[in-house]
């Protein structure tokens, strides 16, 4: 099948949906997706799409979903392509143009949303405009899902519809955010895929003492047992390391594409000790990150503790953020904690998600990692775990085997990592440009009749 005439006519189109998409504001919370709905729904309609073959589904007021479907002959089960279409807060003063103007200027689409996600949400819809346009025989459904609610938890989007509306999205594979996109390691190029997420799982920390007043110290106070308990976690520096599939195949990935004979030392990660060993020399952003693919992290972001300046509490409280290693337990992370601060302090599951983990072996991830080679022949293509969550982890409760996949080139410059949730959020035309031609190659040879 050929690709349409001309990326530059698709690339433009592309950018006039995402200057649409970026006005309108959905900064969640509260969410309030429902006028972006509206534009893709008006997207949709120009472009000639049969009412019938798509839905919104409200889940709250102005809480809104549209799933739309191109048919296959059903020989194969269908490919879920789902973007989000809700937004983190702006402070708007250290913004250097309006965050929802959706400005064009010198080649570069600013506004929040440009990368996280509506940037890759309007290169989805770009593809499936394409593939109804050109009236593709496919042996697999594609199914488009603009998606509310992921910054927030999930709830509106896309557990709502995993949870009532199944039907709609049941995929054998889906694409979503974030991956094979550039990331810079000084000159090197690196083009992660994501195939795992870690669990979020908060907890609530809490020390008791006793009472009394202030003018009369004792040494039962729950305020130094809370701090005592948080600076032994801080001098700890991490929890054990636990070595997941995906951080093996990862690091084996790497070394494989790397020439030197540091490509041949990344076997020895491997082992959990040696990680150990190497989390404890590591500084910086280096160790933030390993730590983060390799441990449950744990990081105290709240503190509560007395109402009244005079009187020793008999209660202090901290909230904690952990993110748990794939097939890692609430249970197991507490365990790990109490280990280091011992069994004084009493702690409590807030809430949890469930972590991810998809194969590196199936037909679409090998197809993902090839046309991202192509995408950038220089560049290394890595398997990566992301530390926070995204839908994926509601998608795979459908049994979809999903993948963060939004390719493209970016400039140095132009960091995912610092813009998606930052300020002066921007995606650069040519990324569009590069990118498009990839999702359509990936499209066409998955879900393509005949390939
Ligand atoms: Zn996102």
């Amino acid at each position: 099948m050929v690709g349409p005439v001309s990326w530059k006519a698709g690339t433009d189109e592309t950018v006039n949906h995402l200057v649409r998409l970026i006005q309108a504001e959905t900064v969640n919370p509260p969410g309030n997706e429902l006028p972006v709905i509206l534009v893709i729904k008006d997207i949709l309609e120009q472009a000639g799409f049969p009412q019938e073959s798509f839905k919104i589904l409200e889940s709250a007021p102005n809480r809104a979903n549209l799933v739309a479907r191109i048919k296959g002959d059903g020989s194969e089960r269908p490919l879920l392509l789902s973007g989000h279409v809700d937004v983190v807060p702006v402070e708007r003063e250290r913004w250097s143009h309006d965050p929802f103007g959706g400005e064009v200027i010198d080649n570069v689409v600013w506004g929040r949303g440009a990368l996280d996600m509506k940037g890759f949400l309007a290169m989805y819809l770009q593809t499936f405009l394409n593939l109804f346009r050109q009236k593709a025989s496919l042996k697999r459904d594609v199914i488009l899902a603009a998606i509310a609610d992921e910054e927030a938890g999930f709830t509106h989007g896309s557990k709502f519809l995993v949870e009532q509306h199944r039907e709609l999205v049941e995929a054998e594979y889906g694409l979503t955010e974030g991956g094979a996109l550039t990331v810079y390691f000084g000159e090197t190029k690196v083009y992660p895929i994501q195939v795992a997420e870690k669990c979020v799982c908060w907890l609530r920390g809490r020390a008791i003492g006793k009472p009394g007043h202030g003018s009369v110290p004792h040494a039962d106070n729950a305020v130094f047992a809370l701090a005592e308990a948080l600076e032994k976690l801080r001098r700890a520096g991490h929890l054990p390391v636990h070595i997941s599939p995906t951080f093996t195949k990862m690091v084996d990935t790497a070394g494989s594409q790397i020439n030197s004979p540091l490509g041949r030392l990344t076997g020895l990660l491997h082992s959990p000790a040696v990680v150990s060993i190497l989390l404890g020399r590591l500084k910086g952003e280096t160790r933030n990150y390993l730590r983060a693919l390799v441990t449950n992290t744990v990081s105290p972001t709240m503190l509560q503790a007395g109402s009244k300046v005079n009187v020793i509490p008999s209660v202090a409280e901290v909230n904690i953020v952990c993110r748990l290693v794939p097939g890692q337990t609430p249970k197991s992370v507490m365990d790990e904690i109490h280990q280091i601060v011992g069994e004084g302090i009493e702690l409590e599951v807030v809430y949890t998600t469930d972590g991810a983990e998809f194969s590196t072996e199936s037909p679409l991830y090998k197809l993902l990692e090839k046309r991202t080679h192509q995408l950038d022949p220089e560049g290394l293509v890595i398997p990566m775990m992301m530390p926070g969550a995204t839908d994926a982890s509601q998608y795979q409760k459908a049994g979809i085997t999903m993948y963060g996949f939004t390719p493209g080139v970016l400039p140095k410059g132009i960091s995912v990592l610092q813009m998606a949730h930052g300020h002066d959020e921007r995606v650069p035309i040519s990324f569009i440009e590069t990118g498009l031609p990839v999702l359509w190659d990936v499209v066409n040879e998955f879900c393509g009749a005949g390939s």
